[in-house]
């Protein structure tokens, strides 16, 4: 077999995955179905410190800007100002960023195709049989492990019968004219007359300019329309919007994400936050778990599925916890009326409070600071909001 470990999917999860192949020793493969990496990409490129080291890349021109915190805005417009008085995010073009991440596997060692479509997987005694069709022409690239880590969709996955992903939810963003209120915070709007059950972002990129969307389970053209046409703080800021992008956003994940011979990684498995709806953090660090196993299982010549369930071991005690965290919070901000919002909103703007959501905030370990309130519960406010939340829930 010319290849050990073949990629398919050429994103952040892909080229991390590859990258760790190739860093392990396997011969390592990865397939773009698009002749051009990072394009077309569906992403507001909001990630977390902490994600931008997953994906070990030095601070470089993919960086739009660095943010210290956000304004919430409850559905009767009250503000707060969460200050995370540090850089705590970064707003990055992802264009630039996945070839970045592309560039860092060939580093390592891997092949990349190009216009390469993967259309289905067939198991072989000892690995893996790719149908792909490259540059028009039908091909088959024999493997002996094959990750998936083509997006939210994942044909790999469907091939091999792992099934689907539970709920997919739209997110929906527009590029405008936008004067943030501070350009070293985001914008966050809740309220279910724009933005049921999720919320809506407007993000800095460059000088006057937002991304600006919202995830939606269904109409999430109309509630776009509606948040740039009549909110109260984005209709009178958003001007001539550009660059309308529109993606699924997986909300859990597969049953399992391993099987003989087969990997799936990233928006493929369902490795997206449910709180903030990003996947770069997790979709990378999975990742690597992927690769190195991969690459461990098939140099070792066994690529059965009992062999390749370390990486489902590995990833699932890493985040199985966060996950079952973000879909409880999922259900439970998904059931507050905008009066429970407006409540809520008023029950954090407490300085203290705000200090310690400073401190404590990740965007990619939410419950972190969930523990930390809990802890507070004696306190008037917090008491009011975790009752709020109880009360909510039951
Ligand atoms: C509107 C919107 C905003 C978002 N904003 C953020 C954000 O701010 N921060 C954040 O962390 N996340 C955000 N996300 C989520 C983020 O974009 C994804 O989690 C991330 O891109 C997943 O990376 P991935 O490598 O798993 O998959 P993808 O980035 O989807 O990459 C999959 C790749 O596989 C290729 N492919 C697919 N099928 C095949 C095939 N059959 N053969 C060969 N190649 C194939 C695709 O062309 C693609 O390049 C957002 C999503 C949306 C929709």
């Amino acid at each position: 077999m010319e290849f050990d470990v073949v990629v398919v999917g050429a994103g952040p999860a892909g080229s991390m995955a590859a990258k760790y192949a190739a860093k392990n020793g396997a011969r390592t493969l990865l397939i773009e179905e698009h002749a051009v990496i990072g394009s077309p990409v569906s992403c507001t490129g909001h990630i977390s410190v902490k994600a931008l080291k997953e994906c070990e890349l030095p601070e470089g021109n993919f960086i739009n800007k660095r943010i210290r915190g956000a304004f919430v805005y409850a559905p009767d417009n009250r503000s707060i100002p969460i200050d995370g008085k540090r850089t705590m995010t970064y707003v990055v073009e992802r264009k630039i960023m996945d070839r970045e991440m592309a560039k860092a596997a060939t580093k390592a060692g891997a092949d990349v195709w190009l216009d390469t479509a993967v259309r289905s997987v067939k198991k072989v005694p000892g690995g893996v049989v790719l149908e792909a069709v490259s540059d028009g022409k039908k091909t088959e690239i024999p493997a002996r492990v094959v990750i998936g880590a083509d997006g939210v969709k994942s044909r790999i996955a469907k091939s091999v019968g792992l099934g689907h992903i539970p709920h997919v939810c739209t997110g929906i963003q527009v590029e405008a004219d936008y004067e943030p209120r501070d350009e070293e915070f985001v914008e966050i709007f809740l309220g279910h007359y724009y933005v049921p059950k999720y919320f809506a972002w407007a993000v800095p990129t460059s000088g006057e300019c937002c991304r600006i969307g919202l995830n939606a389970d269904s109409d999430a053209h109309v509630y776009l329309d509606r948040l740039l046409s009549e909110h109260e703080v984005v209709s009178k800021k958003a001007r001539g919007a550009v660059d309308l992008i529109m993606g699924g956003i997986p909300v859990g994940t597969l049953k399992s994400t391993v099987t003989d011979g087969v990997l799936i990684v990233g928006d493929a498995a369902g490795h997206v936050k449910p709180v903030s709806y990003g996947g770069i953090y997790m979709g990378t660090r999975c990742a690597k778990i992927a690769g190195e196993v991969a690459a461990k299982a098939a140099l070792e010549g066994d690529v059965r599925a009992a062999r390749l369930r370390e990486y489902e071991r590995r990833w699932r005690g890493e985040f199985g916890n966060e996950l079952m965290f973000g879909l409880k919070f999922r259900q439970i901000f998904g059931r507050m009326t905008d009066e429970d919002l407006n409540e809520a909103i008023a029950a954090l703007d407490d300085p203290d409070i705000l200090n310690m959501i400073t401190q404590y905030g990740d965007i990619d370990r939410p419950s972190v600071l969930a523990r930390q309130f809990l802890g507070l519960s004696t306190r008037e406010r917090v008491w009011r909001f975790v009752k709020l939340f109880a009360r909510v829930f039951i």
